[in-house]
């Protein structure tokens, strides 16, 4: 049964849920508050204008979640980003003899891209797809409600502009900072949401590769370690872009000069591992310092005790659930969330209960154990920094950390069943809840210890 649906925000969940949703006959209204591309040939890293988005031209890592994905639900996309000149690499094969290959291992290839890049995929496909219509740029700034026996359902949202565009769903893919729960709760409709500051800052930097340079370019992908103010993390790029992100605690008060191009430089010139990569012999800076913080792990539930706390709308992407950038989760679980409300609106054919129970249904599970994961995760990292005691409820989850980080100490490399089920956490190949739990990990890093 078709549905007229309208997706609100064009980032990558709002734009892959817009082609699945046209795919399966839904016709589809986009309502996004930015420009589109002016010249969708030029690289849009630098003249795609994305206000919306600020972690636009920050380095981002595709898992190999976001390129199964892309290959399962819309493999034209990466046929695009194929054809724009985008590699994807699977380094795990690449590190390993040929000999030891199973054919599970080709689930783990990464896309490299910059983000700028990875959306105008989507974005382009999206709007060749006949049943996707743009209204952008748009801003939308409220929602109205119908008033039915089975709860309150969203019949309709309001433009910036005065306009009001009515629907049978409503997608809400307008990020982490969505306002669409303040605007339930002003309605009286309360959103169940758990919040975790990320308390990191994180100062980057592109580049793109010199005709001389002479390193071992995909060892970009590797490059990783601490530094005297927190940690440095490498990042491979489409177009022989490349980029170095500087991590750091929102409380360390000499990091936050980083953001001085002056100071990055220097900062990256005294770390042997990164002073070759900024060398201007070997990468051209793309831009100057891109600083970003106030990023949060968060999880919004809309199904409480089995019932919708509001009809007629789905959440998708960073609204719903988002994590550490540092993890390099989100881009991947937006994909999920986004196919999966396609698949929710077809098997709820028309009934709102129906739909918003079978997207529950469908992404519950593994927004709940991504959201788990990054909280803990980024516990553990500020315990260590700041000194904290751990909390007596917190050492639970604290102790099955440690065993993960033990885990990922003991030879990721040297043991292939270790390296396939590291390379299965950090990508997301699987249900989350099952490859975030660590137990797998920690079966063959305990293994591994028997036989040394
Ligand atoms: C610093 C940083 C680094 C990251 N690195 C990685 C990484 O390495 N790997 C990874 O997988 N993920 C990474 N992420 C996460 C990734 O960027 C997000 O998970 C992803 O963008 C979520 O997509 P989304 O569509 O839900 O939201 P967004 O991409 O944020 O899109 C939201 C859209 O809504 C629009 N919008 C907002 N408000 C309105 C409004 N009122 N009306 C109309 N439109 C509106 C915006 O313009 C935007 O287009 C990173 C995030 C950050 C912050």
């Amino acid at each position: 049964m078709s549905q007229r649906v309208l997706v609100l925000g064009g980032g990558i969940a709002g734009t892959a849920a817009a082609i699945a949703l046209a795919r399966r006959g839904h016709p589809v209204t986009v309502v996004e508050r930015d420009p589109p591309p002016a010249d969708p040939t030029a690289d849009p890293f630098l003249h795609w204008p994305r206000r919306g988005v600020p972690q636009f031209r920050l380095p981002h890592g595709f898992s190999a979640r976001a390129r199964n994905l892309l290959l399962r639900h819309a493999p034209d996309v990466l046929a695009r980003l194929r054809a724009s000149g985008v590699e994807e690499m699977n380094l795990f094969k690449r590190l390993i003899p040929e000999d030891r290959w199973v054919p599970a291992d080709d689930t783990f290839t990464n896309v490299w891209a910059r983000r700028a890049v990875f959306e105008l995929a989507l974005r382009l496909t999206a709007e060749e797809e006949p049943g996707v219509e743009f209204r952008c740029p748009a801003v939308a700034n409220g929602l109205r409600f119908d008033w039915t026996s089975a709860g309150p359902r969203v019949a309709a949202v309001r433009l910036a502009d005065g306009d009001v565009l009515t629907a049978d769903v409503v997608l809400d893919c307008l990020g982490q900072r969505s306002p669409v729960s303040r605007w339930l709760a002003a309605e009286g409709i309360r959103v169940p949401t758990e919040v975790q500051d990320c308390e990191t800052v994180y100062y980057s930097r592109y580049f793109r590769f010199t005709d001389t340079c002479e390193l071992p370019r995909t060892s970009v992908a590797t490059l990783r370690g601490e530094f005297a103010d927190g940690w440095f993390i490498g990042f491979p790029g489409d177009h022989d872009t490349y980029a170095f992100s500087f991590e750091c605690h929102p409380d360390n008060r000499s990091a936050r000069a980083l953001r001085h191009t002056t100071i990055w430089e220097a900062v990256a010139r005294g770390i042997p591992a990164l002073a070759p990569w900024v060398d201007p012999a070997n990468g051209t800076p793309l831009e100057g310092v891109q600083v970003m913080a106030g990023n949060r792990s968060l999880r919004r539930r809309y199904v409480v005790d089995g019932r919708p706390v509001v009809l007629g709308l789905l959440s998708a992407g960073d609204s719903l659930c988002a994590s550490n950038p540092a993890y390099g989760w989100g881009s991947a679980m937006a994909l999920t969330y986004a196919f999966a409300a396609a698949g929710a609106v077809a098997v709820g054919a028309g009934d709102p209960v129906a739909t918003a129970l079978a997207y529950d249904a469908a992404t519950a599970r593994e927004a709940d154990a991504v959201y788990r994961e990054s909280a803990a995760m980024d516990r553990a990292r500020i315990y260590r920094i700041t000194g904290q005691p751990v909390p007596d409820e917190d050492r639970a989850e604290m102790a099955r950390q440690d065993l993960i980080s033990a885990a990922l100490s003991g030879g990721v490399l040297h043991d292939l069943e270790l390296g396939r089920a590291f390379n299965r956490r950090v990508n997301l190949v699987g249900p989350a809840e099952a490859v975030l739990d660590g137990t797998d990990l920690i079966h063959h890093a305990e293994r591994l210890t028997a036989l040394r």
